[in-house]
């Protein structure tokens, strides 16, 4: 055996199950497609939101809670600062599914929130254009992190615990073999008892029977500098929008990076291999059209722009489980444009069922075969 376990693909959720499983003295073999650092997956970009009224489902709030607590960890063990807390702002139609979602998360949970009406908005938040009718759920329990540096640290804290990462080394295929695994790099090929695939946008290369479920799509951030009120933007908090179109999301002005602003699911689907790299004035025109309806003092100068890949299932539920017909395996996948802030407590999930074959962790809702019976 080259090692207990093999990671394949090491991002957001394979560096943290990486650590995860060397901390917890299991030998650990990494592999990643490309350079170490490198910004070509679904985790490049500078910020991730992290919330707990989350409208997505109620079902995720207590993986959202372990999840704070183990980034707040990693803090604390690394010395590094991850996560900014600033609060968040969910506003919208109060019958659409972002702010029915979120307050329904907020009350299943007793998570501490606020009801904003729209004349409250406009008090509170006078950089956006608020219609009459609209309702905001405030939390002050949400922020950003910083993934560049959330997935270097859970690089390092693995190496420290004694795993051997190895980048622009692509897993190439693997087999089942009657001891565990046998995978296949670039390089070489190895041999382990366990084999965890957490390769985001190309996991369908490397877990073909989910690819039926799985499906890439291109989805573009992009920079802007306030033509006023710099110290205002940077004052506010996350603030999600469900508006007439679709979702936008945003993040308070940041020194050095100008006001981040992204659009939900414009539905451009992607090859992972060949995905348009290049932002386009299409891709800034969309967003900008949305700026100058509810938030004109953002549509400045662009400061930057960056391409990004969402993998999605058909009902936005990542995947978390072992492979059907493959006990040695387990992927973690499919996060549909909202995992990076679970990478901490799927990391240690995925470690759970590498290592103990089970997890306390409530994750049916994320079994691979609820979308093969849906
Ligand atoms: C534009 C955008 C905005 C988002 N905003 C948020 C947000 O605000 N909050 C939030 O929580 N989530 C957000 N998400 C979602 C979140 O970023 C993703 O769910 C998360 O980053 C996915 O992590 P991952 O580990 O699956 O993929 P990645 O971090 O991309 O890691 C996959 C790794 O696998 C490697 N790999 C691929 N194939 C192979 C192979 N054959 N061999 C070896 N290695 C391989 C890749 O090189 C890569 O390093 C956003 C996503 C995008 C695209």
């Amino acid at each position: 055996m080259d090692a207990d376990v093999i990671v394949a693909g090491l991002g957001a959720h394979g560096s943290s199950a990486a650590y995860r499983l060397a901390a917890r003295g299991a030998s650990v073999l990494g592999f990643d497609r490309f350079v170490r650092g490198h910004t070509l997956g679904s985790s490049g970009g500078l910020s991730r939101i992290i919330r707990l009224s989350y409208y997505e489902h109620p079902d995720y709030v207590p993986l959202l809670r372990r999840a704070w607590t183990l980034w707040r960890d990693l803090e604390r063990v690394s010395g590094e600062t991850l996560l900014t807390e600033t609060g968040g702002l969910y506003a919208g139609d109060p019958t659409g599914e972002l702010v029915s979602g979120a307050l329904l998360s907020a009350r299943t949970h007793h998570l501490e929130h606020e009801v904003l009406d729209a004349s409250a908005l406009r008090r509170r938040y006078p950089l956006f254009e608020w219609p009459d009718g609209w309702q905001g759920v405030f939390e002050k329990q949400a922020g950003w992190l910083a993934p560049e540096l959330c997935i270097e640290t859970h690089l390092r804290l693995a190496e420290d615990s004694g795993a051997t990462l190895r980048f622009d080394e692509p897993v190439e295929r693997w087999e089942s073999t009657p001891d565990g695994v046998r995978v296949s790099t670039s390089t070489g090929t190895f041999d382990a008892k366990k084999l965890v695939i957490a390769a985001g946008a190309w996991e369908s290369q490397l877990a073909p029977s989910l690819a039926p479920e799985l499906s890439v799509e291109r989805s573009v951030l992009l920079w802007f500098e306030p033509t006023a009120e710099r110290d205002a933007f940077a004052r506010l908090p996350i603030y999600i929008v469900d508006d007439t179109d679709r979702i936008f999301y945003g993040f308070p002005y940041i020194e050095g990076q100008g006001v981040k602003v992204a659009g939900l699911h414009f539905g451009d689907r992607a090859d992972p291999d060949t995905v348009d790299r290049t932002v386009s004035a299409g891709d800034e025109d969309r967003v900008r059209a949305w700026l100058r309806r509810r938030m004109p003092l953002v549509n400045g100068e662009r400061r930057d722009a960056k391409v990004c890949m969402y993998t999605n299932t058909p009902d936005a539920n990542f995947i978390v489980d072992r492979l059907a017909d493959h006990p040695n395996v387990v992927v973690a996948s499919a996060c549909s444009g909202h995992g990076f802030k679970f990478s901490t407590v799927i990391g240690e999930i995925l470690a759970d069922l590498v290592l103990d074959g089970e997890t306390r962790h409530p994750i049916s809702f994320l079994s691979a075969d609820r979308l093969v019976r849906g």
